[in-house]
């Protein structure tokens, strides 16, 4: 146990790669339900040490403690959650896989895969996944379930996954 400290650590207690808000401070870990109501018990989050004048926080994964993102501000926060509920649809709708979900996200954000995540969205691309799934949705989802129209859409839905390698 008598290993070199490596300079990686050297910068702050908590390691370089710590959170930081926004305004610059680094975040402190807290129990989610102090900044936001329900987050299940145990929940932690990352959240910016001059809340509540700052008002910026993100969640912790239960599992690694690690952060979901980075710190949003309330108008951030709001758009996440609209994004995540637009995306989530391509793939709750059947119209893609989850995997082809995030590779779409992946290009729409011009992200590597392991980046592309609501969670590290800002304003701008929030609204570029909002503007692009509900596009996609339209475009998709057949109107009018009359004509014959609607199974050639479902045929071509159902080609499109069959086509593409889900892993
Ligand atoms: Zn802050």
């Amino acid at each position: 146990m008598s290993k070199k400290r490596g300079s990686r650590n050297r910068r702050t207690p908590a390691g370089a790669d710590w959170p930081r808000c926004s305004c610059g401070c680094q975040a402190v870990l807290r129990p989610a339900g102090e900044v936001c109501g329900g987050a299940k018990p145990g929940t932690m989050a990352y959240v910016c040490p001059r809340y509540p004048e700052c008002d910026s926080y993100v969640l912790a994964r239960s599992d690694t403690q690690k952060p979901m993102g980075t710190l949003a501000w309330p108008e951030l926060r709001r758009l996440r959650r609209a994004a995540h509920v637009s995306f989530n649809r391509l793939y709750e709708s059947g119209l893609m896989t989850k995997r082809e979900a995030y590779r779409w996200l992946s290009g729409i954000v011009q992200a590597p895969m392991a980046y592309a995540h609501i969670g590290y969205l800002g304003e701008y691309y929030c609204r570029v996944v909002i503007e692009e799934s509900e596009k996609l949705l339209a475009r998709n989802t057949p109107k009018e379930p009359k004509s014959s129209q609607t199974e050639g859409r479902e045929r071509y839905a159902s080609t499109y996954r069959r086509g593409t390698k889900a892993g």
